[in-house]
């Protein structure tokens, strides 16, 4: 089992929503917490709010979350927990997207787990305890919403690069534990990420309304919430934490494809 309790956690994407949510139930079980995020003055703000460090991170450029890494080691000593959750959602049909919609969509949403992964794995390798990994992927890898294309094909990079690291490590007898975070629906600002855009190629990705095609049948749940079942699962080395029990047939179809695999 993972140690909460004493432990030492970096939260991508912390200044707001989920990430904000899992850096608070991390707190509350008495964990120190570093949370990075994109738009400084909310990561301070958060982080004095909630009693967390912070720092500026651009997670889709390596040399940023290698500068994140830098810090947390300096001020923590180790770091036993690394939650890479920072991403964005914006929505087109897939034919009106740009190349430049692409690549930024994939540059935070999975480069940006993947350059987490890369630069905090072997942090926590070194751990004589060992540590966890979170990423969060998304219900758009169990079940296709239209306009999500983008996002789902980010989200479905990171199921894998998470399903395949958990298995990797499994079999070479690690310490780490990986933990995919599976959201539904949670209400948060994740509707409203074009502001993230660094200027420039516009595209054709553009916010949403939170009464999207899908909302009406959905439960929502509150990033606080997220943050519980996400620590909970941190706990019990859960390599899965699906936050939404009435989305379980969608679950139950993606699980029996990986049986069969
Ligand atoms: P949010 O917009 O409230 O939080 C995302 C945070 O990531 C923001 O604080 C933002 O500033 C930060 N961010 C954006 N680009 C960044 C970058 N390049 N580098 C560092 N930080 C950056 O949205 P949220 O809903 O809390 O999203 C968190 C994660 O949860 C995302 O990966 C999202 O895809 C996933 N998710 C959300 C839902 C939902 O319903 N809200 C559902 C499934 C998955």
């Amino acid at each position: 089992m993972t140690r909460v309790h004493g432990a030492s956690a970096v939260v991508t994407g912390g200044a707001s929503g989920i990430g904000r949510g899992i850096a608070e139930a991390l707190i509350t079980e008495g964990a120190h917490v570093m949370i990075s995020d994109v738009d400084a003055a909310a990561a301070e703000q958060t982080a004095a709010e909630i009693g967390a460090l912070w720092v500026a991170t651009d997670v889709s450029r390596l040399e940023s979350v290698e500068e994140l890494a830098a810090t947390a080691v300096a001020e923590f000593g180790s770091i036993e927990i690394v939650v890479n959750n920072a991403g964005v959602g914006p929505f087109a049909p897939i034919a009106e997207l740009t190349m430049a919609d692409w690549r930024w969509m994939l540059d935070v949403n999975l480069y940006g787990v993947i350059h987490g992964v890369h630069t905090f794995l072997p942090i926590l390798e070194a751990n004589p305890h060992g540590g966890h990994i979170v990423n969060t992927t998304s219900m758009s890898t169990l079940t296709p919403f239209a306009r999500l294309g983008a996002y789902a094909v980010s989200k479905f990079g990171v199921a894998a690069l998470t399903e395949v690291l958990q298995l990797e490590l499994e079999e070479a007898g690690s310490r780490v534990h990986v933990t995919q975070l599976v959201p539904g629906s949670v209400r948060t600002n994740i509707a409203q990420s074009t502001r993230h855009r660094p200027d420039g190629d516009k595209g054709a990705l553009q916010d949403a309304a939170i009464d999207l095609s899908f909302s009406s049948s959905t439960h929502w749940l509150e990033p606080s919430e997220v943050g519980r079942i996400t620590v909970r699962a941190i706990e019990n080395d859960d390599p899965y934490a699906i936050t939404h029990p009435d989305r379980w047939s969608a679950v139950a179809k993606r699980f029996s494809r990986i049986e069969q695999a």
